[in-house]
């Protein structure tokens, strides 16, 4: 594998993503070998490269990328929703292989936009998470893959009267997304009954994998869940599912904020697709303030691109609006939720952060371009300024994701070593 090295560089090292210049950054054998770190640098004269820790987008149903702005003019449901909805109807048309080529042309996109890694709601159920997973292995982006069934295995009353579990053959086809997957995922909570739930949360925990699940997208979602089981879809899925990620949380009201505190949940902050379905914009402001862990999402490839600089860009400035200030949030807060946040999520090849040891996980920024080259606050910068045309190299673990190769690394940085490029 090859052997890179960088010399008098910028890095956000750690999980504080404190920018140091670098005198030296060497990657070997896909780790991070060597950071030489000097003094701290928030601001830049005359530019320099820019290396941050690989992004992790929280949130992506990137079988739809073979959509984009499909369901321009639908509503939640009539574009969304199981089994009638414009994007399984569109699914359904779709060959194995036009779907396996949009979906890896996603996969690369998100590459050349500083993301490495993606947690997936992958519809289609076990055929589903295999066409991802050979996506992600054609394109070298890390796929945590989360299936979900292919048909809904309860019918209306049975959701109704929420009495029976799984059956024999939903437990078979859950077993077979589970040998392909890193998880599950599901829709609503409202899309199983409570026996079923316990069921794949015992299933799930004994095999290790994740939990994942939509809560609190909008407020139809806490009221038919209090309808049929006299808890709303948050507390619900708290007891019965202990989820990994809960995803949303759009329209969390104050009690609904403490309950992701106090369980220190990851929840996954979508604000860009809840805004293009004409949701209310979650509560950025009271969840970064909260012991909740915070990580960001594009959602949809149907609703919305898979690029995280234009939504930290959203996000951040939404955020300022609900703190009612110019001061908060720190822009530091939005990058972690892109990046070293996701350390608290249980998945052992992610780190999100830079240090010796660590897999080379990274994305290396052009700061010499002309709308960067002088910035007074370089986090801000990256959160609000950088665009994908600023992304020079993507790696994960050390291999290259994406390469801009229109550009010269050596002619605009003297002082890299070229010889390892
Ligand atoms: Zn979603």
């Amino acid at each position: 594998m090859k052997t890179w090295e960088l010399n008098r560089c910028v890095v956000l090292a750690g999980v504080e993503l404190e920018p140091h210049w670098c005198d030296r950054l060497v990657v070997q054998d896909g780790v991070i070998q060597d950071m030489v770190l000097g003094d701290r640098c928030m601001t830049l004269e005359t530019g320099a490269l820019v290396v941050m820790p690989g992004m992790v987008n929280g949130h992506t149903h990137m079988g739809d990328s073979c959509l984009p702005d499909g369901a321009t003019g639908m509503t939640l449901e009539q574009g969304f929703f199981r089994p009638q909805g414009y994007k399984y109807r569109e699914l359904a048309k779709q060959t194995e292989t036009e779907h396996l080529g949009h979906i890896a042309a996603h996969l690369q996109y998100m590459a050349r936009t500083g993301t490495i890694a993606h947690f997936d709601f992958r519809e289609q159920g076990a055929y589903g998470s295999q066409l991802l997973r050979t996506a992600a292995q054609q394109t070298g982006v890390r796929s945590v893959v989360l299936g979900q069934f292919n048909e809904l295995p309860f019918t209306a009353e049975e959701l109704q009267q929420n009495r029976v579990g799984l059956r024999e053959g939903a437990i078979a086809q859950l077993q077979d997304i589970l040998s392909v997957a890193d998880g599950f995922s599901e829709s609503t909570m409202n899309d199983l009954t409570d026996a079923a739930w316990k069921q794949i949360c015992d299933l799930t925990t004994q095999q290790g994998k994740l939990r994942a699940i939509h809560c609190l997208e909008n407020d139809g979602y806490r009221t038919v869940s209090l309808e049929v089981t006299g808890k709303g879809d948050l507390e619900r899925a708290i007891a019965l599912y202990h989820p990994d990620l809960v995803i949303h949380a759009t329209v969390a009201n104050p009690t609904e904020i403490a309950m992701l505190s106090q369980h220190r949940t990851n929840v996954v902050l979508n604000p860009r697709a809840n805004a293009n379905l004409g949701l209310p914009l979650p509560p950025i402001a009271q969840l970064l303030q909260s012991q909740a862990n915070l990580l960001l999402g594009t959602d949809n490839g149907l609703l919305n691109s898979p690029n995280l600089f234009a939504e930290m860009d959203f996000t951040y400035k939404v955020a300022k609006s609900q703190f009612g200030d110019a001061v908060h949030p720190d822009p530091v807060d939005i990058l972690k939720m892109t990046t070293s946040n996701l350390r608290h999520v249980p998945i052992p090849d992610l780190h999100g952060y830079l240090e010796p040891g660590l897999p080379a996980d990274l994305v290396v920024l052009n700061f010499h371009q002309p709308h960067l080259r002088a910035t007074r606050h370089l986090i801000a910068s990256i959160v609000t300024r950088v665009t994908p045309e600023d992304v020079v190299l993507t790696l994960r673990q050390g291999q290259v994701l994406y390469q801009n190769q229109d550009w010269s690394l050596a002619a605009a940085s003297p002082s890299l070593d070229t010889q390892s490029l």
